[in-house]
Parts: structure tokens; C-alpha cells; sequence
């Protein structure tokens, strides 16, 4: 029998697998599609994580050709951007990678630490006894004494070990377009006459301009309503472009489209017997960002704890201590992204206003005048904001902390 199966070759059992073989084991991922997936969905991780692959060594070669990579300049918290410059210790590591370059370089490193990747397998069923798990696949059985589910947010092996999955969906849909460009000399922010690089609102949704490289147009659009039932066309996109904004747009040649729904939805359990879940399959978060940080920290939290007791280290209790650890983290990620979510949506000059005031710089120091006006707020200006009300330098008012 072998010691651990991991049913999903995503990011998040591609680092489980890794982190299982670092400390010993020589696990075995399953992944129902024949060739590693080129979908472009994430750009990039935030968090913890990045520290976390800083101290496996593996920061360099992730890091190499990134848009970005260190302390976060600043985070859209349900776009409002959040600004972190002038914060030298800011902890929010960033760093901007394509989720399938992201996918390789966790393959290599499983492989070459002694992972073994099986594709083209489908788990189909599942039963477990004192002794270990037995899986139903597509092209045969297999058996292992642990089985670890990063099978993603329609996770199979969720459902087959009966763990409840309860949230919402969201009632938006986004349709999300890559658009090749022909575009000549430096890498610019994409120019649309009469709208802005980044979201831009109108009553009838949200439409989303944006570039991380050079040549390829990112373009979203939000919008209430349904998906088709089968793939997004480029003609479909552009009719939803036409619905939220009036117009058409000259995007250009389609390189990959998606349609989605946002989910806000965690396990209601991360374990049942001797089945585990990690990432997605454990938890669907209704804004960006958050997923491969929560997940990966998943897969690195679990993979020691697994590996030290299949080694005969520690009981197997410490084994409870995975969701202990990690469901309150995913739980509190939620809450965020909902918060996320809930920001980004609000609608009419009510949102609008909720979205002006929290995007407000908060002032480090108050120039208050003797009749208690506040003169001035702020981080910088305040010699030329004293010569303007008192006729003299800092040094003659008195400038009290916020
Ligand atoms: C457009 C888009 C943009 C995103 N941007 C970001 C971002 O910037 N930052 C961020 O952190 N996250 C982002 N995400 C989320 C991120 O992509 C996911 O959180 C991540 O892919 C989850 O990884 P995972 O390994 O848990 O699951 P997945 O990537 O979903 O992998 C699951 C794997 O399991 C396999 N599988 C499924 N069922 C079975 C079965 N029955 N048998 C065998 N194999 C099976 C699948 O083939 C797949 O390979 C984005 C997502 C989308 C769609």
C-alpha cells in the first residue's frame, strides 16, 4: 500500500507532493487530465506563501522574469486601492507569476525530489477502512493509507468522503478575455479612448481594462445574468462588452476566453477519517488574491504533520491539528474576500462614496489652526501649508499626531 495519494496535480497537490517527498516520502499525485493545464487563471501570490518559498530556496527561480516580485506596493482591497508605499517593513510579500509557469516549476520540483505524477487517471470513487483508502479510478484501483484531495472547488473526493461544502453564489457573471496586441515600443497600461486602464463602472456592470505583459490585453466584464451553457465566444464577449458599456471595443485577436461565477463557499470539515482536503477543494473565495496563499500554506501545513507520522514520529493525533491550524485562516479569508466583494459591488453614488472614503490616505499629521480648522493632513507639504496660513516654517505651528 502506498503512504500518500493526492488526487488533483494543481498547484496546491503539486506543492503537497512536493513538500511530502522534502520530508521523506515518495508520494503519488493523480490527475484526471493527460497534459498539465495552460489556462491562465492566477497572475501572481500574496502572502505568506512567498516568504514561505523564500526559505525552500525556490524564490529564484519563480521569481525569475516576474513582473514583480517583493514587499507589495499596495493591494486593490475591493478596488480600493490600498497603498503600502513609504512602508519599508511592509510583511505583504508580492510576487506576479502565470499560474502554469507556477504549475511547471512545482512539477520539476516534485519529480526531482521523488514525487511520482500519474495523469490521466480519474478518481471515481472512494472507501475507507482502519487500514487505509481505496480509490476508484477511471483505468483501475489504487490504495494508499492517506489520500489528500486538491481536486478543486468541484472536488470529487469532497463529496465521496460526505463533506458538506456550504456558502453562496454569487448572482454576477465574469467573463474574463486575454486579447493578443499589436503593440510597438515599452510596455504601456492599455489606452481606450473615453475609459480607464483598470475597472470602470457603468449601471449596467463593470468592465475591466488591464495588461501584466506586453502584447496581451486583459479584458474583464462583470455583469448580472448567466453564462452560455457552453463555452464563451468571442461573439458572446463582445455582446456583454456592448451591454455594459454601449459600445464595441477594439480588443483584438481572442488568445483565451473564460466565463465564470464567483463562489464564497469552505468544507465544512478538512478531514474525514483518513481523507484530507487542501485548496480549492476546501475552500472558494468570491475575490482574487487569496486562493493559492490560503492553499499552498494548506498543502505546506499538512505535508510535515503527514510525513512525521508515516514515518513513525509523533501519533497520529498530531494529524487533527491540520484543521485546528487552518480552517479559522480560510474562514477569516473569506470573511475578507466577502468584504471584498461586498465593497467592490456596492452600487450608485452610495458605493461610489463608500469606495472614495476608504480609498482616502490616512494622514500621519494634522495642521490644526487656533480656530480648531484642520489646515492641513497628511505625509508631505506641511512647510509650504504652514507658510500659506501662518507666514512661517513648521516650527512655529503645532502639528499634532493624527
Ligand atoms: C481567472 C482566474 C484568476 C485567478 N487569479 C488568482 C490570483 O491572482 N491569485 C490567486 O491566489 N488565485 C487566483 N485564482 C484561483 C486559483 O487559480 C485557484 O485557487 C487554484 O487553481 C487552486 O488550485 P488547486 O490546486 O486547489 O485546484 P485546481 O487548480 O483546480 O486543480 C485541481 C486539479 O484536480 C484535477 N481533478 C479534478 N477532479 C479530479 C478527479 N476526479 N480525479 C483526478 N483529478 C481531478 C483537475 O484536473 C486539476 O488539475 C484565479 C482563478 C481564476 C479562475
Amino acid at each position: 500500500m502506498d503512504d500518500v495519494m493526492i488526487v488533483g496535480a494543481g498547484p496546491v497537490g503539486l506543492m503537497l507532493a512536493g513538500e511530502l517527498a522534502l520530508a521523506g516520502l515518495r508520494p503519488i499525485v493523480l490527475d484526471k487530465r493527460p497534459e498539465p493545464s495552460e489556462l491562465p487563471k492566477a497572475n501572481g501570490l500574496a502572502g505568506q506563501i512567498v516568504e514561505l518559498l523564500g526559505h525552500r530556496g525556490l524564490l529564484g527561480d519563480l521569481a525569475e522574469g516576474s513582473g514583480f516580485a517583493g514587499p507589495a506596493p499596495g493591494f486593490p482591497f475591493g478596488q480600493v486601492p490600498l497603498r503600502f508605499a513609504g512602508h519599508d517593513d511592509m510583511p505583504l510579500r508580492l510576487l506576479l507569476i502565470q499560474q502554469p509557469r507556477l504549475e511547471r516549476l512545482l512539477t520539476e520540483r516534485a519529480a526531482r525530489l521523488g514525487a511520482e505524477i500519474r495523469r490521466g487517471h480519474e478518481v471515481l470513487g472512494l472507501a475507507q477502512d482502519e487500514e487505509g483508502v481505496t480509490l476508484e479510478l477511471s483505468t483501475g484501483r489504487a490504495r494508499a493509507r492517506y489520500v489528500v484531495g486538491c481536486d478543486g472547488g468541484h472536488s470529487t473526493v469532497r463529496a465521496l468522503a460526505g463533506i458538506g461544502f456550504p456558502g453562496t453564489t454569487d448572482d454576477e457573471v465574469l467573463r474574463l478575455g486575454h486579447f493578443a496586441r499589436d503593440e510597438q515600443g515599452p510596455f504601456q497600461a492599455p489606452r481606450v479612448e473615453g475609459l480607464e486602464p483598470g475597472w470602470n463602472r457603468t449601471p449596467a456592470g463593470r468592465l475591466l481594462l488591464t495588461s501584466l505583459r506586453p502584447g496581451v490585453l486583459i479584458a474583464g466584464v462583470r455583469e448580472r445574468g448567466t453564462l452560455p451553457g457552453g463555452p464563451v465566444t468571442p461573439d458572446d464577449f463582445r455582446a456583454a462588452v456592448r451591454r455594459v458599456i454601449g459600445r464595441d471595443l477594439p480588443l483584438g485577436e481572442p488568445i483565451w476566453l473564460s466565463g465564470t461565477v464567483a463562489q464564497a463557499r469552505l468544507a465544512e470539515r478538512y478531514r474525514a477519517g483518513r481523507v484530507f482536503l487542501a485548496g480549492d477543494a476546501a475552500h472558494l473565495f468570491p475575490a482574487g488574491g487569496s486562493a493559492l496563499n490560503v492553499g499552498l500554506t494548506e498543502a505546506a501545513n499538512l505535508a510535515w504533520k503527514l510525513a512525521a507520522v508515516l514515518l513513525g514520529r509523533v501519533p497520529a493525533g498530531l494529524l487533527d491539528t491540520y484543521e485546528e491550524e487552518r480552517r479559522p485562516v480560510a474562514a477569516r479569508a473569506l470573511a475578507q474576500t466577502r468584504a471584498q466583494a461586498a465593497l467592490e459591488r456596492a452600487p450608485g453614488q452610495d458605493g461610489d462614496a463608500l469606495r472614495a472614503l476608504l480609498a482616502e490616505p490616512p494622514a500621519d499629521v494634522l495642521l490644526v489652526r487656533p480656530d480648531g480648522y484642520v489646515a492641513w493632513a497628511g505625509t508631505g507639504g506641511l512647510a509650504e501649508a504652514a507658510r500659506a496660513w501662518f507666514s512661517a516654517g513648521p516650527a512655529a505651528v503645532r502639528a499634532s499626531p493624527a
